[in-house]
């Protein structure tokens, strides 16, 4: 595991400074694809799937409508965050909704996250 992330820590070194995000990506999928085998309890980034020990969660913090708490959600990792706009975040933050659906009762609505997500969180 140590060798994988060191070897993709040299590839990406390269790439800085250019541009290369589909690179990038596609560094960041096949580490995902490779060590969310060995972690199978951590659940991934929705884009890259690299699970949480690994990539840094981006926390889009958002206002509970139902309780009138805050709470916060990690559907992307901060690069993949980082690389998409506003609009071609929100279907990843659908798909984590669709996930909750299947357990509610939850505390908070879709419109709840939307805002969030829609504000740059
Ligand atoms: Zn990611």
């Amino acid at each position: 595991m140590g060798l994988i992330n060191w070897v993709v820590t040299q590839l990406s070194r390269q790439w800085k400074g250019r541009r290369q995000p589909i690179v990038r990506l596609f560094l960041r999928r096949l580490i995902g694809a490779i060590t969310h085998r060995y972690n199978p309890r951590y659940s991934t980034c929705g884009r890259c799937n690299r699970p949480w020990n690994i990539a840094q969660k981006h926390d889009t913090s958002y206002h509970q409508s139902i309780t009138g708490r805050d709470a916060g959600c990690f559907p992307l990792c901060e690069q993949c965050w980082g690389e998409l706009t506003i609009e071609r975040r929100i279907p990843y933050y659908e798909s984590l909704w669709q996930l909750w659906l299947e357990s509610p009762p939850m505390n908070e609505t879709w419109e709840d996250i939307l805002i969030a997500v829609e504000g740059g969180g």
